[in-house]
């Protein structure tokens, strides 16, 4: 069985047919790759063929490479993974100079890529060899090179040719952003030569090849006196350009991401040689990637497992639970945002309030967000009623009959929960499952309010819910595999990534991200420089350092989830020195960004400033400062080691939820791949040393975790074959 098929029709153009069997979309694997060269060349050497039409027999052209060919081929070595792209490129020059003479640039045959649809990453590459790349007007359709998004770069080729084509300032959005365009919009940008109707693409394809002449097969970069668009390095304007791209990669990335800079590096020096050796330096630079820990874990957490967990990977087995109604309660910031991602999934809503002017609100909010949409041309007038009409906003619990899922988001206070779990219990059908959005409170407690515990569970939305894509699904001692099963297919529906816990304090993401704020705290009253905690947590890839990250979350939040935590911890409670810092800014009003003073100082329109100067006059600096690496060790771990024992309790069962739900809950360092890949890349025993020294100067908070102790002793890693669940 082949990727490829190849047909020569009666004027003499053969087509080669990208369909993989079994897929709903085609990805490249090294045998289809040596199928297309075979095929190439088999076009190449028929004198009875004229040219070559590549294309696609799905409504797709590619999705781009298998990334789980890429995430193994570091087993395989540097030298492999460099002989294995050097391999590629050979091809796919053969496949740009087709047969013409090397010296007058003439005889070759013409090949065009003719795309259906989307063509991401090789599949886009292998159209910017062809001559010519004519993609059908399927605005559904994307076009791109999303490889950075994934912690690589476009290694086959598309960084050096989408340099050649269009310079490196047009090429940065494309290569550095993963920047993707609609048929119309890759035209415009210069990534494709034509958009045709559907039905003419092939037709079109083969006109051109019908026409073309010797001078139309020759790229830019292979004609005498080719110059880079924008100019290289060389030239002033390139220099330019070279010196902005170097900064706004080194301010966006901080440098922690391998990729980044190699692309950089691949470009930079890639302009100033001829175009063969600039691809072989974007090889050396594509294996340096790969070959860095760094790539395998962001593919492995951003890519394979999150499609495994949004696949289902950890449902139980139960039927199909698609949600068709879906009752919301509480129609403040989260219940108006689950109403709008649902009702935008095609689901019906009814989204109940203590008031109808509170329930309009809430349904208002989704009016705004469709507006939001229309105005940046994503949303049509049509879909703005569409899924307004799928919203009812009422007070009538009445309404809800009919619904096969409740999610509450009501105040965070188990008397409002209980009072409305019962009032929704007496308004639905046996079968409803009842889910709380409850950010704190244990499900296993909230569900004591219900009869049909075994159908109740919790669905933890983050905010701006539109926005985030992880749900945290937790499991309380009674909830059955229904329920689960339920949660899961609904977020399915709404198109976000589910991790599944069992029930405990704070659940998984909250109770690793308070240990990252309080530790940025306890610093700034050890009279650590707070500059250096932010930009420390910044500088390991944080999106938002602790403090931060506590104005935009609010210091009363804060306040009362350590009330809360105290109460229910008695005297073991171990925060009392985070409180100190805390409760003090509280009682200096300061709320953070809600209140235009936090840690920061804001401006009156609310835009941070610089920190805050009473924050040094009550906190005053340390003559001594500790090193950039204690203070990025102190907020990693105080975060890792939270994940760590999140799996030793059993609230946690798979290190792969564990490290995609904080990537996509917390933002926590993405490079990394996540906690548990990070320790991986440092390894057991590293961590183990590191945490000791933490542990002797800060406290028992930093004990190694009896599993990362037993890791280290055995030589062993969470990622090893036999301790993920990952194939
Ligand atoms: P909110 O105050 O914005 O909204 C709560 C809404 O519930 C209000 O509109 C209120 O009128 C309504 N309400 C209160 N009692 C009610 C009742 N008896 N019947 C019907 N409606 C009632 O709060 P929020 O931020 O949307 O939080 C809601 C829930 O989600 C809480 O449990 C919270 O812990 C949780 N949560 C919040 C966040 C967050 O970032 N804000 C994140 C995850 C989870």
């Amino acid at each position: 069985m082949t990727d490829f098929t190849y047909a020569v029709d009666a004027d003499g153009v053969a087509t080669i047919t990208w369909d993989v069997v079994g897929k709903s979309m085609n990805v490249m694997s090294k045998a289809g790759f040596d199928d297309l060269s075979a095929m190439v060349d088999q076009g190449l050497a028929d004198p009875g063929v004229k040219g070559i039409i590549i294309t696609s027999g799905k409504k797709d052209f590619a999705g781009g490479m298998d990334l789980n060919v890429i995430a193994n081929m570091r087993a395989g070595g540097a030298q492999s993974i460099f002989d294995g792209v050097m391999g590629m490129h050979a091809v796919m020059r053969k496949i740009e100079r087709a047969g013409m003479d090397p010296k007058t640039l003439k005889g070759g045959k013409p090949i065009v890529a003719a795309l259906p649809g989307t063509a991401l990453g090789i599949g886009l590459e292998v159209p910017l060899c062809c001559h010519r790349i004519i993609a059908a007007d399927n605005p559904k359709a994307k076009i791109g090179l999303p490889e950075i998004m994934v912690g690589i770069f476009p290694g086959a080729g598309g960084t050096t040719r989408l340099t050649r084509k269009m310079g490196a300032m047009m090429a940065a959005p494309y290569l550095l952003e993963g920047k993707l365009s609609d048929p119309k919009g890759a035209k415009a940008g210069g990534l494709i030569d034509e958009v045709v109707a559907p039905e003419e693409l092939l037709p079109r394809a083969k006109a051109w090849i019908l026409a073309a002449t010797d001078a139309d097969l020759v790229k830019p970069w292979d004609a005498k006196g080719y110059k880079m668009p924008g100019g290289t390095p060389y030239h002033p304007a390139g220099f330019m350009t070279f010196v902005g791209a170097s900064a706004m990669v080194l301010g966006k990335t901080m440098g922690v991401y391998p990729a980044a800079k190699a692309l950089l590096g691949a470009v930079y020096e890639g302009a100033m040689v001829p175009f063969d050796l600039a691809l072989k330096i974007e090889a050396r630079h594509f294996t340096s990637v790969l070959m860095n820990p760094s790539s395998t874990a962001m593919i492995r957490s951003l890519f394979i497992n999150k499609e495994a967990l949004e696949k289902g990977a950890n449902r139980p087995q139960a039927p199909d639970q698609a949600v068709q109604k879906l009752g919301v309660i509480g129609a403040g910031m989260m219940g108006a945002g689950i109403a709008y991602v649902s009702a935008n999934a095609g689901i019906d809503v009814v989204l109940i309030d203590a008031t109808q002017e509170s329930a309009d609100k809430g349904k208002a909010y989704s009016e705004g967000l469709l507006d939001k949409g229309m105005q940046r041309k994503k949303v049509t007038a049509e879909k703005k009623a569409e899924v307004l009409a799928r919203i009812t906003a009422t007070t009538d619990y009445a309404a809800l009959a009919g619904c096969d899922l409740i999610v509450e988001a009501v105040f965070e206070d188990p008397k409002v929960k209980a009072d409305v779990t019962a009032k929704v219990e007496a308004a639905v059908g046996p079968d409803c499952i009842f889910a709380t959005n409850t950010s704190t409170l244990p499900i296993s407690g909230l569900a004591k309010a219900s009869t049909r515990p075994e159908q109740f569970i919790g669905i933890h939305f983050f905010s701006p819910v539109d926005k985030m894509m992880l749900v945290e699904i937790i499991r309380g001692k009674q909830t059955g595999d229904r329920a689960v099963a339920k949660a899961l297919d609904f977020v399915r529906q709404i198109r976000k990534t589910p991790i599944v816990v069992n029930d405990a304090r704070f659940f998984y993401a909250n109770r690793c991200i308070i240990p990252y704020l309080n530790e940025g705290m306890r610093m700034v009253a050890e009279g650590v420089d707070p500059v250096l905690v932010e930009n420390a947590a910044k500088l390991v890839g944080m999106p938002l350092g602790p403090l931060q990250l506590v104005d935009e979350t609010s210091i009363d939040l804060g306040v009362k989830i350590a009330k809360a935590t105290k109460a229910a911890m008695g005297d073991a409670y171990p925060d009392s020195a985070v409180d100190e810092v805390l409760f003090w800014m509280a009682d200096q009003g300061r709320m953070g960004k809600k209140a235009n003073a936090g840690f920061y100082a804001y401006d009156a329109a609310g835009k941070r400033e610089g920190m805050w100067d009473g924050l040094a006059k009550h906190f005053p600096e340390a003559g001594e400062q500790p090193s950039l690496t204690e203070v990025q060790h102190r907020l990693l771990m105080a975060q890792v080691l939270e994940a760590v024992r999140a799996l030793e309790d059993g609230v946690l069962t798979d290190i792969r939820e564990g490290d995609v739900g904080a990537i996509l809950g917390w933002g926590f360092a993405p490079w990394s791949g996540g906690p548990f890949s990070w320790l991986d890349i440092i390894g057991a025993p590293r961590a183990v040393e590191i945490c000791e020294g933490l542990t002797a100067r800060y406290g028992t908070r930093f004990t190694v975790p009896d599993l990362l102790r037993d890791m280290a002793a055995k030589g062993d890693s969470f990622y090893r074959k036999d301790n993920a669940k990952a194939a």
